[in-house]
């Protein structure tokens, strides 16, 4: 049996987030509400929305698992009925669990693009190791283009990099089909890869036109809904990024990680990773272990480390020796 759950509404543009009462009204949200941000979100939007819905707002200000605990404390003490998370990765994730615990449902708006994480029904919790956690599709997502176009252009790269990287994740998705009879999706799949493909196709036209890429992601959320699982979404190239989470944290973004780990993955599935490569310059994106702020060792352990992360079949299969990573990194000029 397959329980796929999906965003009912999904507003993009400029000026999207004026719409918000209206769309509420639409999904007959009712009752009381909480607009959760950080300081900087809450100026660029989250006061915007808590006044447009007359909402109680909590600024999100600690460590992730302290603000879980703060947003959950606030559900309960005033009764709230959805929660409203305005922001980027952080914000939005804190909002999907507090949501998820308290079975209410969640509103997606996003300030920025640098991730797929903003739409998908996965949320990814920083304690002393980040893990990943199903939760509920937000009810609505309403992504204004005008706010996420502000954000530093820095989180659109890293968007553009985590959009590409869905391609080595759904050739991974293949693989484990066709070598380990595992479960695959179709039309995750497709969807998924398409997100990837049109990105590739228009990263010349992105900065100028946000919503390529919003849309990119938000699909990318769906696929995952859709698949019930982040696998169309994340490969080898996910584990790659996680293990340099572990092994150098703080170094740089998820996105950037991750599309350097798809300029490797690429590589070892014999596909054009030039061109991959060739997209992330384009756009911005790091493409090598200088780019991400990393030394050489942190790459090499990485791609050693990353078939450890979860239990997913990849490219990487049993994983690479010493020789493998160092020469794979050096072959695609990661290193
Ligand atoms: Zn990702």
């Amino acid at each position: 049996m397959k329980d796929i759950e999906l965003p009912m509404r999904v507003i993009v543009g400029d000026k999207a987030i004026d719409k918000t009462s209206l769309l509420f009204s639409e999904l007959g949200l009712m009752g009381h509400s909480l607009v959760l941000s950080d300081k900087n979100t809450y100026r660029a939007a989250g006061e915007k929305v808590s006044r447009l819905i007359e909402s109680s707002s909590l600024i999100l200000d600690k460590p992730m698992g302290e603000s879980i605990e703060s947003a959950c404390a606030k559900i309960k003490e005033n009764n709230v009925d959805y929660v409203v998370g305005v922001g980027g990765g952080y914000v939005i994730d804190i909002a999907k669990v507090a949501a998820f615990r308290a079975r209410i449902p969640y509103i997606s708006i996003p300030t920025s693009a640098a991730h797929d994480g903003i739409t998908s029904p996965q949320a990814s919790i920083q304690g002393e190791r980040k893990v990943s956690v199903r939760v509920h599709s937000p009810l609505a997502i309403i992504a204004d283009t005008e706010i996420i176009r502000m954000a530093p252009t820095r989180l659109l790269s890293a968007g553009c990099a985590d959009a590409v990287s869905n391609y080595t994740a759904v050739l991974d998705w293949e693989l484990a089909r066709d070598e380990i009879n595992e479960y695959f999706g179709d039309y995750a799949a497709s969807l998924s890869m398409m997100s990837a493909k049109i990105v590739m196709e228009k990263i010349d036209c992105i900065r100028d036109d946000v919503s390529i890429l919003m849309e990119a992601l938000i699909s990318s959320g769906v696929a995952m809904g859709i698949a019930g699982s982040s696998r169309p979404c994340s490969g080898a190239e996910h584990q790659f990024s996680h293990a340099i989470d572990m092994i150098c944290p703080d170094s740089s973004l998820h996105g950037e990680q991750c599309g350097v780990g798809t300029i490797l993955m690429a590589y070892l599935h014999g596909i054009d990773w030039v061109k991959i490569k060739k997209v992330l310059e384009t756009i911005g994106a790091p493409t090598t272990a200088k780019d991400l702020g990393v030394d050489d060792k942190c790459i090499i352990k990485a791609l050693m480390e990353a078939h450890r992360i979860r239990d997913r079949y990849t490219i990487l299969r049993d994983g690479l020796s010493r020789e493998q990573a160092v020469d794979l990194a050096k072959k695609t000029l990661v290193i």
